[in-house]
């Protein structure tokens, strides 16, 4: 018997292609139906509704709150219809922005867009390219065989020139180290907001094969060490991400393993790779180290993320991932990570506290380590000294 796969039945009735463009201060987001409808739904946020509008021009289309979601009702089928997208639009308290607005150019979240719902049947994704962020802020600066790279008109120069050459330093080390390449050539879009005079703050998305890094404040306009160790730290730590994502258990693993050993894989590419001299990886290391110190005394490493005190799984992840990597001959983050995947696939485990537990005991080959550093993930140092704590997760005494 010959088993067919169930036909998409809706993908071909209901072909709704998408199509974001800038409008003035708004963002125009225009649907084509090929076959007219006359119910569509977005899984755009229902308490964001007020910032979406249907365009004038479409007479007779309603737009409204449909449960969770936004729907579109037209008093005829209609085959092509514009919704705007206010600029004021906020973050919602979950996931990934609905846009996220930069100096000139803007990243716009997809996902948040393409229909699940047309003439009031569910549709499953509609967008052929599968890209999560569309940028709208012009073309790609620079382009290689490795990335993309998408800048802000306001991107302060100092910033500009670290990039590309960063980035393919950083691809060709992560290609050789995952082993593998990326199965599409990534899109960086990176986003600039002046802030205040001092201000020296970035933070990054990343989805499979696209990242967004925003940077705020006016201390990127000078190239200091301090700015250019932060946008080269994060460039590398955003990049880790995207082979990170690539792993089909990645989700499994929890945030300060996640984080920590993207923190150390970042250090040790730009080390390795050329890009850090001695000192300015030093630097990074006795950053992590005294930021990890810090935050332990709001409690335990595994409870940092629910805590919202993310900075300690990626110091505290960072110094446990260094502590653990040296403890084999390989000694490299890279090794490591590779080694647990190896032991994960092999064990058929989910890359989880546990499954890496487990792992840390082979790796260091020594129970008494491998002890002390669950402890330093589990445990409660409030009330202790972080800086000795850290010293005895390398020393394994814990
Ligand atoms: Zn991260």
């Amino acid at each position: 018997m010959i088993l067919q796969p169930p036909r998409t039945i809706e993908a071909q009735q209901f072909d709704v292609r998408l199509t974001p463009v800038r409008n003035g201060e708004n963002i125009e987001i225009v649907y084509r139906a090929y076959t007219p409808i006359s119910q569509m739904k977005l899984p755009f946020p229902a308490e964001q509704f007020t910032h979406l509008s249907v365009s004038e021009k479409d007479d007779g289309i309603a737009i409204g709150r449909s449960g969770e979601g936004v729907a579109l009702i037209g008093a005829e089928p209609f085959g092509l219809v514009s919704l705007l997208l206010a600029p004021t639009v906020e973050t919602p308290a979950k996931d990934y922005p609905v846009a996220q607005f930069g100096n000139q150019a803007l990243a716009l979240n997809l996902k948040y867009f393409q229909p699940i719902e047309v003439n009031n049947q569910p549709v499953s994704t509609l967008n052929s390219e599968g890209a999560q962020f569309q940028w709208l802020g012009g073309s790609a600066s620079f382009e290689s065989p490795q990335v993309a790279i998408y800048t802000d008109a306001g991107l302060p120069t100092p910033v500009v020139s670290l990039l590309a050459p960063t980035a393919e330093a950083l691809s060709a080390h992560f290609q050789q180290g995952f082993g593998t390449a990326l199965p599409v050539r990534p899109s960086l879009m990176f986003l600039y907001q002046a802030g205040n005079d001092g201000q020296l703050s970035v933070e990054g998305d990343v989805v499979p094969g696209q990242a967004v890094i925003k940077y705020v404040g006016g201390a990127f306009q000078e190239a200091t060490p301090e700015m250019q160790q932060l946008v080269l730290r994060n460039l590398a730590h955003e990049m880790v991400h995207l082979w990170q994502l690539q792993h089909p258990k990645n989700a499994t693993a929890p945030d300060w393993l996640h984080e920590g050993i993207a923190d150390a894989l970042a250090s040790e590419a730009l080390y390795i790779s050329g890009v850090w001299d001695d000192a300015q990886y030093l630097q990074a290391l006795t950053d992590a180290r005294s930021n990890c110190a810090q935050v332990l005394a709001t409690g335990t490493v595994r409870g940092a993320a629910s805590r919202g005190h993310h900075e300690a799984s990626y110091a505290c992840g960072h110094m446990a991932m260094a502590a653990l990597a040296t403890r084999h001959e390989e000694g490299t983050s890279m090794a490591m990570w590779r080694a647990f995947l190896d032991y994960a696939a092999r064990q058929d485990q989910p890359l989880s506290e546990d499954t890496f537990f487990a792992f840390a005991e082979e790796w260091a080959g020594d129970r008494g380590f491998a002890l002390s550093f669950r402890s330093f993930v589990t445990s409660n140092y409030r009330s202790a000294d972080g800086e000795s704590i850290v010293d005895q997760l390398f020393a394994g005494t814990l």
